[in-house]
């Protein structure tokens, strides 16, 4: 059978996507916290295959490949310019086999990605144009299925990006890490969006830096700026797992917290949370739903299950276990009325969870004034 294209699938109805790859590889001890560099697809391949199966258990429709970072340029950048191990095309190889590995055992699209690089700011346009297209050519022959950028941070440079990724004539999807205060220079979430629609990208929208609710905001704000020119575009909205409101006016998002990047955990947000957050990407007009650092299977499965009723797909995880807990109660040695109450959504839906530290703040106080790519 043919698999179904990702632009056939998001106009039958809503597309999972997968969760965070680097971060959740930096918790396992497969990458470097701060660099984030995929060295782990040549270095640690049962560990990223791994991770890409529990996505796909959980229900996630598309697998995009470990290749965050891994430009020629950010790898050497990663280790210091020093000697560097694998090139970008080493890399981006033994990512696209893993990820066709993990792909084939559920019928899953192949996303080949891309990632901001630091000759955009160290040296220009034509040396980042340089990075993305080595990027393009290692993928070429790999069968993926669409391209995917994400992380940038200036609409030039995806703009850039966009130019080479076209040349492999491919699906083409773009992600702006964005709050509502815009890009790195301020170009607002209005003009980003109708850029990258004029790209000529399938997909736009955003990932990481904020979380569901601050970019659920911004993803209304991008599909009214399309409804008034009239243009017609698919929304993708993949955001960090980590809840964080106090950053949503502080342009790195979650990085400016004083937690980044080892005392996050607490802000993790709960299965119950990402139901909800599913909810409400669909029901703003967003069609191609998951996350980015903080998001882990078990949210993707939540959102798999949430969406259910318009994918008409259960996650491969439901031999095991129902949205709520439905089986994962009926044995248990609680009394019948408390798993009564346990087996519904609204117990789950009114929970305000406890953070178990006595004095823990709700929020905290965000860095200002700092900067990276
Ligand atoms: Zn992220």
């Amino acid at each position: 059978m043919v698999k179904k294209g990702l632009l056939q699938r998001l106009s039958e109805g809503p597309v999972v996507g997968d969760g965070s790859m680097c971060f959740l590889l930096e918790k396992r001890g497969y990458a470097k916290s701060g660099m984030f560099t995929p060295e782990a697809v040549i270095d640690y391949p049962e560990a990223v295959l791994q991770v890409h199966r529990e996505y796909v258990r959980s229900g996630a429709d598309v697998v995009q490949t470990a290749t965050f970072y891994a430009t020629d340029d950010k790898l050497a950048y990663g280790t210091g310019k020093e000697k560097v191990a694998y090139s970008s095309v080493d890399i981006n190889k033994a990512a696209c086999e893993l990820a066709r590995k993990a792909a084939s055992e559920n019928d899953c699209l192949i996303a080949g990605g891309f990632s901001p690089v630091p000759s955009f700011r160290d040296e220009g346009e034509e040396a980042a144009r340089k990075e993305f297209s080595k990027q393009a050519d290692a993928y070429r022959n790999e069968s993926i299925d669409f391209v995917i950028a994400e992380f940038f941070h200036d609409i030039r440079e995806i703009e850039v990006c966009a130019e080479e990724m076209r040349k492999l004539n491919l699906p083409i999807v773009l992600c702006m890490r964005i709050g509502p205060g815009g890009d790195v220079n301020g170009t607002a979430v209005e003009d980003c969006a109708l850029r990258m629609a004029k790209t000529g990208a399938d997909v736009i929208g955003t990932n990481c830096s904020f979380d569901c609710n601050t970019s659920i905001k911004v993803l209304k704000r991008i599909k009214a700026a399309l409804v008034h020119e009239n243009l017609d575009k698919y929304l993708i909205c993949q955001p960090t797992g980590f809840l964080c409101p106090e950053t949503e006016d502080h342009p790195n998002g979650f990085f400016s917290l004083p937690e980044y990047p080892l005392c996050l955990d607490p802000r993790i947000m709960t299965r119950i949370e990402a139901h909800r957050f599913a909810r409400q990407a669909w029901d703003a007009g967003v069609s191609y739903i998951g996350g980015c650092c903080g998001f882990e299977p078990h949210h993707i499965r939540s959102i798999a299950e949430e969406l259910e009723p318009e994918r008409k797909l259960n996650p491969p995880v439901h031999d095991m276990a129902r949205a709520f807990g439905g089986e994962f109660f009926k044995n248990s040695l609680t009394s019948e009325l408390r798993k009564e109450v346990l087996r519904t959504g609204d117990y789950w839906y009114s929970m305000n969870p406890a953070s178990g530290r006595p004095f823990s703040s709700s929020v905290s106080k965000p860095k200002t004034g700092m900067k990276f790519q």
